[in-house]
């Protein structure tokens, strides 16, 4: 379904969005730029409801563009979330990009009514329902590249509606290796965990949304030239990474469908996330002729170890864990608008950098009082950040990690074990990242700093 394709309606502007690059303020020498803009398009809801549209043509005519430019806007600022909240005569947009929040500008109070109908409309929702939550989606597409944009409404104080929208970037779902951040050194810990049979899993923070990436990136190290890899999980019905699917009845157990992967001689499985002891100790007993790739909820390695020892014992962990990875996601300075600097010989060896390290990267200085806002990054739009990359850790079971687990060791004595060996840390590869330039000291510092997610400050010299 190509709702494009419907008559344009007149435009209700979207006011204030403080876009640089997509809104009505741009420059008049970018007038062309502007005509040339691309929205996004709806190709029908998620549910596969079939709305009527011809029935619904007022509200077409008032919400289907300022809708499309809503999401074209939040796609083309890489938002994840897009928030709209009426208060008062208008209604706020707030944007979350890599993680941070950012006002996104705001609607007249009947435009917003508009977008959040429309956007019902075409997820399949209740366009007129406001007293209840709702929960919808609608498949996207933009600049070719397709999207899936989860729409969710939530009656507020005031009979009003809070839209939330939710914009999934299929093309960032399961990465490759390189492209989600991992460094070849951390590739190829992570392949050698995987060259011996045994459990090789990745752990998050549950429902952090990195832990798909992480898999792609774990199941990505693995060498598919010498190991056939077969899937018994959901992996979003795509292929990935020439991975087999399991070919016996879905509803087998464990032992069955182990059984029938041995015996088809096949080396690595990929699981569902794993989550207790009991599916733990399940695949456990067939670790010594398969690799076992999965993933569970752990804050990080040395937890996440901890957790598998109290769900089955020392013994299964020290004979049947190979390695453990965890990721966590830090931002990436704009590599337009970066700034070098030489840094201080005390500054590197506080971060363990080496002595002779030239040259490091921060955010651009905040404008001059007398420059004129264009001054700011049309790649990044000001925001000095653009994208994440992922910091990884891998955990090895050396004989020093396997000492600290014989001992009943917690997290914090494995952590010293990992330290004790050289394994490096999640820090540890933030500065690496540092180090290469990817990112800023002062991003490695806030993504470990244990504080809630704090705005954007521009410092201006005080007059
Ligand atoms: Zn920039």
């Amino acid at each position: 379904m190509r709702i494009a394709g419907s008559v344009e309606p007149p435009l209700l502007p979207i006011i204030d969005t403080g876009i640089r690059h997509v809104a009505s303020d741009v420059d008049d020498d970018l007038d062309d730029e502007e005509e040339e803009l691309e929205l996004v398009l709806f190709q029908g809801a998620t549910n596969g409801a079939e709305p009527d549209l011809r029935q619904n043509a007022r509200l077409v005519e008032a919400g289907l563009v300022p809708a499309k430019r809503l999401v074209t806007d939040g796609i083309s600022r890489r938002a994840e979330t897009i928030v709209v909240e009426p208060k008062g005569q208008a209604a706020r947009i707030k944007l979350e990009v890599d993680g941070i929040p950012y006002p996104g500008g705001r609607l007249p109070q009947r435009g917003a009514l508009a977008v959040t109908q429309m956007l019902k409309l075409l997820s399949g929702l209740e366009p007129k329902e406001r007293k209840r939550p709702q929960r919808g989606g609608l498949k996207a597409e933009y600049e070719d590249k397709p999207y899936t944009v989860s729409v969710a409404t939530d009656p507020i104080a005031g009979g009003a509606e809070r839209l939330t929208i939710r914009i999934l970037d299929h093309a960032v779902k399961l990465g490759k290796p390189d492209e989600i951040g991992l460094s070849n050194e951390v590739r190829d810990r992570v392949r050698a965990l995987t060259n011996e049979n045994g459990f090789v899993l990745a752990c998050g923070a549950p429902h952090s949304g990195v832990t798909t990436t992480l898999l792609g990136g774990v199941l990505g190290s693995v060498d598919a030239y010498i190991y056939s890899v077969v899937s018994l999980t959901d992996t979003g019905g795509r292929d990935i990474l020439g991975v087999a699917k399991y070919d016996g009845n879905p509803d087998d157990d464990v032992d069955t469908k182990c059984a029938r992967i041995i015996r088809a001689e096949n080396d690595v499985i990929l699981v569902d996330p794993i989550k207790d002891g009991e599916t733990f100790q399940a695949y456990a007993k067939h670790a010594e002729d398969l690799v076992i790739i999965g993933e569970f909820a752990a804050r990080d390695t040395a937890s996440g170890l901890a957790q598998l020892v109290q769900w089955s014992s020392p013994e299964v962990v020290c004979e049947k864990v190979r390695g453990l990875v965890s990721q966590r996601l830090i931002r990436r300075l704009c590599t337009k608008c970066k700034f070098a600097y030489r840094p201080h010989p005390k500054l590197l060896a506080k971060v363990g950098l080496p002595s002779d390290t030239k040259v490091l990267y921060k955010p651009p200085p905040p404008p001059a009082e007398d420059e004129e806002e264009e001054a700011e990054c049309r790649r990044c739009g000001g925001l000095d950040y653009y994208g994440r990359v992922g910091m990884f850790e891998v955990l090895r079971m050396s004989d020093a990690v396997k000492e600290a687990v014989r001992a009943g060791g917690d997290a914090a004595a494995i952590r010293a074990a990992m330290k004790k060996d050289g394994q490096p840390s999640l820090q540890q590869d933030g500065v690496r990242l540092v180090a290469e330039g990817v990112t800023s000291l002062e991003e490695v510092q806030r993504v470990f700093k244990p504080a809630g997610p704090k705005k954007k400050k521009r410092r201006r010299p005080s007059p």
